[in-house]
C-alpha cells in the first residue's frame, strides 16, 4: 500500500493555515463566506455600516428568484426573435473559435455576442428562419447548445495558467475528466452543477456548487502531487448555503472514480432550472 502522508505531516503548508497572503486575507474579510460574513447579507451589512459608523437605509429589490437559467439552450426573446446560449466547456474559447462565433453573429444575428457568469457564450437577435441553419453549423459541435447535463453546469477557474495562485492546473486537469464522465452518464438527465477552483481563493465558487473542488498539493509515497478538497450541497439564489467539505487531500489520479459515484447518486437537483425552449 502507497504511504500517504498529510501536507500538515510534510514541508507543504499546514492545512490549519491559510497557504498564501490572500488566503489569509480571505479568511478575516467580511466578504468571504468562511470569514465573517459567515452568516450572509445581514453579517456583510453589519460589517459595512460599522465601517462608515452609521446604519444604511435599503435600496433596490431583491431579484433572486427562485428559478435558475444558465442560458444554454435555444429561448424566444420578448421581440419574437430567439437567442441561443451555447456553452464553452471549460470556459476556454480559442481565437479560431471566437472569430467562427463572431461570424455567426453577423450571419444570423444582429452582430452581437454575449458572455454569460457561467463562461458561455450568447448569440442573440436570431430570426426564425436561420435559427435551423444555425444550429447546424459545425462550431455548435465543439460549443454545443445542447450539451450533456455534465458539462452543462461545469465551471473552472483560470487555473495556473494565468494565475500564481494555483495550486493545480485546473483547466488541464477539470476538462479531460468532466468530458469522461459525460460520456459515462450520457444518460443522465437531472441538472448538476460541478465548480473547481485551483485555490482557497475560490475564483470557481466551488462552495456554491452541487459538488465544488478546491485544488491542493498531497504528498504521496514522498512525492507532492495535485489533488483536491471536495465540497457538495453549495447554492446560490434566495436560499444560498455554502457547500460542506466532505473529503480532503483527494489526488487527482483517484478523483475519477470519487467524481463518477458522487455524479451517480447526488440528490436530484432541488432548484428546476428555467427553460422556455
Ligand atoms: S481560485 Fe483559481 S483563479 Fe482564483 S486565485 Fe485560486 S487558482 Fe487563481
Amino acid at each position: 500500500m502507497p504511504t500517504r502522508t498529510s501536507p500538515a505531516s510534510s514541508t507543504l503548508p499546514s492545512r490549519a493555515a491559510p497557504r498564501t497572503a490572500s488566503a489569509r486575507r480571505a479568511r478575516t474579510s467580511p466578504w468571504c463566506p468562511r470569514g465573517r460574513a459567515s452568516g450572509g447579507v445581514a453579517r456583510v451589512r453589519a460589517a459595512v455600516e460599522e465601517a462608515c459608523g452609521r446604519s444604511l437605509e435599503p435600496a433596490g429589490e431583491d431579484a433572486r428568484g427562485p428559478n435558475r437559467t444558465d442560458h444554454v439552450g435555444i429561448y424566444r426573446q420578448k421581440d419574437g426573435r430567439s437567442f441561443v446560449g451555447v456553452v464553452v466547456p471549460g470556459g476556454r474559447v480559442t481565437g479560431a473559435q471566437l472569430a467562427e462565433v463572431a461570424r455567426l453573429a453577423d450571419t444570423y444575428g444582429s452582430g452581437e455576442v454575449r458572455f454569460t457568469t457561467e463562461q458561455n457564450l450568447i448569440i442573440p437577435n436570431i430570426s426564425d428562419p436561420g435559427l435551423r441553419e444555425l444550429t447546424q453549423e459545425p462550431l455548435l459541435k465543439e460549443l454545443p447548445y445542447n450539451p450533456p447535463e455534465i458539462l452543462r453546469g461545469f465551471v473552472v477557474c483560470t487555473g495556473i495558467d494565468f494565475c500564481d495562485l494555483a495550486l493545480i492546473d485546473t483547466k488541464a486537469r477539470a476538462l479531460p475528466m468532466t468530458r469522461a464522465l459525460a460520456a459515462r452518464l450520457a444518460d443522465r438527465k437531472e441538472p448538476l452543477r460541478m465548480h473547481w477552483s485551483g485555490c482557497p481563493a475560490g475564483c470557481g465558487n466551488h462552495q456554491l456548487a452541487d459538488i465544488g473542488f478546491e485544488g491542493t498539493k498531497v504528498r504521496v509515497n514522498d512525492k507532492v502531487v495535485e489533488a483536491v478538497d471536495v465540497w457538495v450541497g453549495g447554492r446560490s439564489g434566495p436560499e444560498p448555503r455554502p457547500g460542506q467539505r466532505i473529503m480532503e487531500n483527494v489526488p487527482l489520479s483517484d478523483l475519477p472514480e470519487v467524481l463518477e459515484y458522487l455524479a451517480r447518486f447526488f440528490p436530484k437537483q432541488r432548484v428546476a432550472r428555467a427553460r422556455t425552449q
